[in-house]
């Protein structure tokens, strides 16, 4: 009897895996016609300098604008990309289509406010050989100049595969593209080996500003991690700045730039337009203490 149960339920679970492997197949031929049916495209979030409030870059975001399900989001379908060799095709074309569009508002005269635009690399294009390669033609068809394109790596790559990753992380340095560390503070990296990396930017995971909100102590990793990066002569970028208060702990704490619902969501690359041209400041500017008196 339990012999029969114990099979019932193994019969249960196979049926759910299979279930589940039936998605993902379907998932996986879906997004290979759709990558094929250009049904990608990007949204633009701002990244705001917290001094004067103003826009001083973008940072590009995948989307799926799905026939039957509307658009859809990274986490719902770069699981599956990164599991196959659909990934590298993704990566291209993020990286293609984000260069070409900082290069149009280049030629719109819109782009003197913008340092860079920043696309996402996942690990594994980042250890293939052909990525440089790609990077090179990405700039190259697109005329735009290497020191605009910021790649973000999340800290994880960078403990893997560590003699790979330095190396195409540092012939990327030479072609002159900026680099930085997505997500940092939720990985592992041992902060001894940072200074090995060539970076430019650490960008500050929301979940420290999530804590901070509910835990005050929480700041003061955030304040070590502002202190970190500007020892170490890199710029630092706060994500996930929802509300005033963080907004105004980060500015006392010299953070030099922040993205997040307060400033803006990602829009699509005709709102991102529209916001180059408003030139707007999301903030006060900081008043000068000396002067406050
Ligand atoms: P990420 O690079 O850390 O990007 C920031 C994510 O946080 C974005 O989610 C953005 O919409 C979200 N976000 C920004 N501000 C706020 C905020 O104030 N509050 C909250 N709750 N969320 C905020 P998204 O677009 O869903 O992207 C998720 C992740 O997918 C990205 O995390 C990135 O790791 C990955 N990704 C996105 N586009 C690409 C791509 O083209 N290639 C690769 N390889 N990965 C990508
Ligand atoms: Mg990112
Ligand atoms: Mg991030
Ligand atoms: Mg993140």
């Amino acid at each position: 009897r339990a012999k029969q149960e114990g099979k019932a339920r193994y019969a249960v679970f196979d049926h759910r895996a299979q279930a589940k492997a039936m998605l993902e197949f379907e998932l996986e031929a879906e997004l290979r016609r759709a990558v094929a049916q250009q049904e990608l495209c990007l949204f633009y979030q701002p990244i705001v300098r917290l001094k004067t409030g103003k826009i001083c870059g973008f940072e590009a975001l995948v989307r799926w604008k799905h026939p039957r399900r509307g658009l859809l989001v990274p986490g719902e379908f770069m699981p599956v990309a990164e599991r196959t060799d659909l990934i590298a095709e993704i990566d291209t074309w993020v990286l293609q289509s984000a260069c070409q569009q900082f290069q149009w508002w280049n030629t719109q005269g819109l782009s003197q406010q913008l340092g860079t635009v920043s696309v996402n690399v996942s690990g594994r294009r980042l250890a293939q050989k052909s990525f440089i390669e790609q990077t090179q033609q990405a700039l190259h068809r697109s005329g735009l100049s290497p020191h605009h394109l910021q790649l973000e790596i999340t800290e994880d790559i960078i403990l893997t595969n560590t003699q790979t990753v330095v190396s195409s992380l540092e012939h990327l340095r030479a072609l002159g593209c900026k680099l930085s560390i997505d997500d940092f503070g939720t990985g592992y990296s041992s902060l001894s080996r940072l200074h090995s990396f060539p970076l430019d930017t650490l960008k500050v995971d929301r979940s420290f500003l999530l804590q901070a909100a509910r835990q005050q102590n929480h700041w003061s990793i955030v304040q070590a991690i502002i202190n970190l990066s500007t020892d170490l002569g890199l710029s630092v970028v706060a994500e996930g700045i929802e509300t005033n208060e963080q907004c105004d702990r980060l500015r006392q704490l010299s953070c030099s730039k922040g993205q997040g619902y307060l400033f803006s969501r990602p829009v699509t690359q005709e709102k991102a337009t529209q916001l180059l041209r408003a030139n707007q400041s999301y903030l006060e500017p900081v008043v000068c203490p000396t002067t406050a008196l």
